[in-house]
């Protein structure tokens, strides 16, 4: 009979467990690291083994991932979506095999071993060929329909290739790839956002949103790696030749996989692969091994939320433990104050980390890191060093708290930090040196205005020779001068003017992203141009105009009206349209005001049945309204779903026009009901 000490810190893993898989399925934010939780999962495992009488149905060893999230239309999936279960090592992986041959009366029998990557699940549904649903693993029965954002990804086939099966289900991972992580955060980051944890959240993030435009931006990509029904059709008889198959339909196959006829091969794939998977460009956290003859997997079967005829052997966790000396100050493009740590060298998975990422002031409190302290830090794949920790046991009590300096580092203009962001920031955006290296570095960079040849040294020399002090003075370089630099010669000074002239014409969305302003990343920058047809229209903006487009909060609108009340920033501008840089695109755009809900203000409270809150928002916006959260006697309307609360009071104070979810779907078939609707003393 177990204890009550057992009974306890049963009841408390399965607190923390389930508390850690919310945040990590459902909300894409986890707060530990998988390590972590894996260890938390295999204790429980242990207990529940030891003592069985414990074991409840909704224990976190029987779930799979998390619930859908709200927002979602639920799909429901015709054939379970697995996990797997796990090996570390070699030991465990024998011991796994031994199983499975033992259950198969002793048989041999080949394995295929493919990359486990780190994205999530995805299932793809195909009715003739054609991509009919997507939806994620979710709690394994019930997952998210996001046929939506998966149609966005270029490498899922929308239709097949050859003769397809009438109905066809196949599984693969969806992934953010290492390099458009890293520009994410790095956007994220300049906007005081909070940063995504790693490639595999903020993946997952991507693709269950709502706006699919979000999912198109990021470069997301998949691979398949099973095929699940294939309906009436004949089917090959193992798994490595359905891979095959599926390639030839089409599909995104790991040309990685391997099909290994012995557990040795299994091994030396393993090995392989733990040392080489930083020079892959996606994240691999193990190796998925498969009993490969379909008729072995149907005999082998499914034990509780696992089939026992695969297992995950997992990468070793990627930390190491060291000294942090001090902590260092970057001075970002936008201003932001970037702390870093300096670190004793150490070596995390074979590579010497001297520098660490802290994210900000705030990240560092929470996980009280002093300087002098011993931490923990940990190398997620191909990705920036992290310090997860102190380790407070080994303080001597010599270890200082972190402060903020007052001053910048670079420029020591006093430091300011705008209420709501997690970044401090020095405002001295026109001459402090660090800034505009930053800037320039970012405006000639490929995407942005794409000057190839004109790297990072060349930015410093250009800016210690006093040759550009603004982006514009690019475009007034002269060869003669160039040839002025040490190690300047003709051909690359021709190629650096050649590519400054065609960056003349890049699209307006490059452009605005290349200037730098702040919160404005490429993807802001996509949709400003989808209303403004230049920069000179922008400029003139209230914010109003721009908090009323889709995607542009007030955080963004007060951003970019700042910058172009800055009248040097505005001379920069006149200064590249002087040179001939294009300022402007030449699509037709609709004038806001020829929106048929320009100026009208709608607040939306409770629950809404045929689409979220956020939809019905987004759709305000489209139309040309906009969207606030609190009733005044500005409002226009109220949307009123189920369970309005107290704004349904204050609009029937103030005699504001409330619409139940029918009434506002009739006038959005109708717009421009909606003026004449509203009474006189509000239009
Ligand atoms: P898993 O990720 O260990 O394995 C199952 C998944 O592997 C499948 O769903 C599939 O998406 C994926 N996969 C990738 N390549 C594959 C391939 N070639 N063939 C088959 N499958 C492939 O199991 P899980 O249940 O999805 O999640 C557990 C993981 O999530 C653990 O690593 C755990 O640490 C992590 N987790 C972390 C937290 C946290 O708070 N840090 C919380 C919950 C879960």
């Amino acid at each position: 009979m177990p204890d009550d000490t057992v009974i306890n810190r049963v009841a408390e893993l399965r607190r923390e467990l389930n508390y850690h898989n919310h945040r990590y399925y459902v909300l894409d934010d986890p707060v530990i690291s998988d390590q972590d939780y894996d260890r938390l999962l295999q204790e429980l495992r242990q207990i529940e083994e030891e003592y069985p009488e414990l074991v409840t149905p909704d224990s976190p060893t029987h779930r799979i991932g998390g619930d859908p999230a709200d927002g979602f239309v639920q799909v429901e999936h015709r054939h379970t979506m697995m996990s797997l279960g796990n090996v570390f090592d070699d030991e465990s992986l024998e011991a796994w095999h031994r199983r499975v041959k033992n259950l198969l009366d002793d048989a041999n029998f080949s394995m295929t071993c493919e990359l486990k990557i780190d994205g999530l699940a995805v299932s793809l549904v195909y009715q003739d060929g054609v991509l009919v649903q997507g939806a994620t693993r979710g709690n394994g029965f019930v997952g998210e329909n996001v046929t939506h954002n998966l149609r966005t990804i270029r490498t899922i086939p929308l239709s097949l290739q050859g003769s397809s099966p009438s109905y066809l289900e196949v599984r693969g991972e969806v992934y953010m790839p290492v390099d458009s992580f890293r520009r994410l955060n790095e956007e994220r980051a300049e906007r005081g956002e909070p940063l995504f944890a790693n490639p595999r959240n903020s993946g997952a993030g991507t693709i269950r949103q709502l706006d699919p435009k979000v999912t198109a931006s990021r470069n997301m990509q998949i691979w398949v790696y099973s095929l699940n029904d294939a309906g009436d059709s004949p089917c090959p008889a193992d798994h490595w030749e359905t891979l095959e198959w599926l390639k030839s339909l089409g599909f995104r196959v790991n040309p990685l996989n391997r099909l290994c006829r012995t557990l040795e091969e299994v091994k030396e794939y393993y090995r392989e692969w733990v040392e080489k998977r930083h020079e892959l460009p996606y994240e691999v956290d193990g190796v998925v091994v498969k009993v490969n003859p379909f008729n072995f997997q149907n005999a082998l079967g499914v034990v509780g939320r696992e089939p026992r005829w695969a297992t995950a052997y997992k990468f070793p966790a990627e930390r190491a433990v060291t000294r942090l000396l001090e902590i260092g100050i970057n001075v970002g493009r936008t201003g932001s104050l970037n702390p870093y740590a300096i670190l004793k060298p150490v070596i995390v998975s074979g590579a010497t980390v001297q520098h660490a990422s802290l994210h900000n002031e705030e990240d560092i409190r929470r996980k009280d890191i002093r300087v002098g302290d011993w931490v923990t830090v940990e190398r997620a794949g191909d990705v920036i060093p992290q310090v997860v920790g102190p380790i407070r046991d080994r303080r001597s009590g010599a270890e200082v708290e972190f402060t903020m300096p007052e001053n910048c580092p670079e420029c020591g203009t006093t430091v300011v930090k705008p209420e709501g962001e997690a970044m401090h920031r020095c405002p001295n955006s026109s001459s402090c040196p660090a800034q505009f290296f930053e800037l320039l570095k970012h405006f000639v960079s490929r995407g942005a205005m794409d000057m190839d040849g004109l790297g990072e040294q060349w930015c410093r020399i250009l800016i210690d020779k006093g040759f550009v002090s603004t982006v514009a003075d690019l475009y007034y370089l002269e060869k003669d001068k160039l040839l002025e630099l040490d190690r300047m010669g003709d051909r690359l000074a021709t190629k650096i003017l050649d590519n400054i002239e065609a960056s003349k014409t890049r699209p307006l969305p490059r452009i605005l992203f290349a200037l730098g302003i702040t919160h404005v990343g490429a993807e802001v920058a996509e949709l400003l141009t989808q209303r403004f047809a230049s920069v000179g229209q922008l400029a003139e903006a209230a914010e109003e105009d721009l908090i009323g487009i889709d995607g542009i909060g007030p955080k963004i609108a007060e951003s970019i009206y700042n910058y172009f009340q800055v009248k040097e920033n505005l001379a920069i501008i006149e200064k590249m349209a002087q040179s001939g840089v294009k300022l402007h695109h030449d699509i037709e755009i609709v004038d806001p005001n020829d929106l048929p809900w320009h100026g009208l203000t709608f607040v939306v409270t409770g629950t809404l049945t045929t689409m979220t809150r956020r939809e019905a928002e987004g759709r305000i916006k489209a139309l040309g309204g906009s969207a606030t959260s609190s009733v005044t006697r500005k409002t226009a309307y109220l949307v009123a779903g189920a369970s309005p609360g107290s704004k349904l009071d204050t609009a029937n104070r103030l005699g504001t026009m409330v619409l139940d979810e029918a009434a506002f779907s009739r006038l959005l078939e109708s717009p421009s009901k909606a003026l004449q609707a509203l009474p006189e003393a509000q239009a």
